[in-house]
């Protein structure tokens, strides 16, 4: 894809027009360029998503711009104002988006969605099922940590740790605002945006209900955190319940599948740049799962351990903050695993235990 080309530009391809990996100049007439600067800082260190599209589409003879706006990153060190700032550069007027689309529930696509529509009065569009959790994303995000707390025992996760994770949930919490949606989409739908009709691909693991998009007249896949160049999604946990867990992970694995043949030209993620391999990619991220997977049996084959042992074992130098994220890996596994007949599970106490079979 020529990056001229206005239907969807990456964050990172904006701040870096040349593909620079980081210290880009601020520019003349950004106020001092500290937000800027700042705003691409954080774009670099959290990668979170931008693109944006203004395509002219022909109609009566005029040409109607018709700007929308994929994801909007969190509330972290980053405004609607450097959001259009951003956006301006572009050529663009960020007065005249008239949609955003918001393609899962995590707080750094999201975050600035509410400000966004408060300030231009766009269409919000999202998923049917991660929609709803943005429209009562403290809500849904608090109760979800509660569970998390509540089911800790279960997974032998030390008590210590929940403090760390009630610091960082804290600071979460902060990162976005919860946004009401307008149109809510499903597998198959089309969103027409900038005159271009994006196919809805529903594509859940790394959320219950992400959705990717798919131009198939240009072949460009608007992929957000569904395929990744650099790193690996983590899979949500749907339900932390012991009696009930449910995590991404299979579904993650399956929607890889789903995807990787798709015709494209270019798949534009949500971190990072643009790819065109797409098999490939996805075949190297499905072989990272199969090797970990692999990794995790041999584990409990030496001898049974519950989730956190298991996690220490992969990850022995772990931040504790991120320790969460890790738990919610290896329970992904270990669903997979049962369910390829690999390992069991037994209470021991208040703990599940996970033996080879
Ligand atoms: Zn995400």
């Amino acid at each position: 894809m020529d990056r001229n080309d206005p239907i969807a530009v990456p964050l990172q391809v904006l701040c870096y027009p040349e593909g620079r990996p980081s210290g880009v100049a601020a520019e003349t007439g950004d106020r001092d360029g500290s937000a800027i600067q700042e705003a691409v800082d954080v774009a670099v260190q959290h990668a979170f998503n931008f693109s944006h599209g203004a395509a002219p589409a022909s109609g009566a003879g005029r040409i109607i711009h018709w700007p929308w706006l994929l994801d909007t990153g969190t509330r972290l060190n980053f405004s609607v104002d450097d959001l259009f700032e951003l956006i301006r550069r572009t050529g663009t007027a960020p007065d005249s988006i008239r949609q955003l689309i918001l393609s899962h529930r995590h707080i750094d696509h999201f975050g600035l969605g509410a400000a966004v529509k408060a300030r231009v009065g766009c269409e919000v569009v999202s998923s049917a099922v991660d929609g709803p959790f943005m429209a009562d994303w403290q809500g849904m995000a608090l109760g979800s940590r509660d569970l998390f707390r509540r089911s800790g025992t279960a997974f032998g996760i030390p008590d210590h740790l929940f403090q760390v994770n009630e610091e960082w949930a804290k600071g979460i919490l902060m990162m976005a605002e919860s946004v009401q949606s307008d149109r809510l989409v499903a597998e198959g739908d089309v969103v027409v945006a900038g005159g271009r009709n994006l196919k809805v691909i529903e594509c859940p693991g790394h959320t219950e209900g992400l959705v990717t998009f798919f131009d198939e007249q240009t072949g460009v896949f608007l992929a957000n955190d569904h395929v990744l160049q650099h790193i690996t999604p983590n899979p949500d946990v749907y339900d932390y319940d012991p009696d009930h867990l449910r995590s991404g992970l299979p579904d993650y694995v399956d929607s890889l599948r789903k995807v990787r043949d798709l015709p494209v030209s270019v798949v534009l993620p949500g971190h990072g740049f643009e790819m065109t391999d797409l098999a490939a990619r996805v075949d190297e991220v499905l072989f990272h799962h199969e090797q970990r997977a692999d990794k995790v049996a041999g584990i409990v084959a030496e001898q049974p351990r519950n989730i956190f042992e298991v996690v220490n074992e992969v990850w022995p130098t772990l931040r504790e903050r991120d320790a969460h994220l890790a738990v919610r890996e290896i329970i992904g596994h270990m669903i997979l695993l049962e369910r390829e007949g690999r390992v069991a599970r037994d209470w021991d106490g208040d703990v599940l235990v996970y033996r080879a079979v």
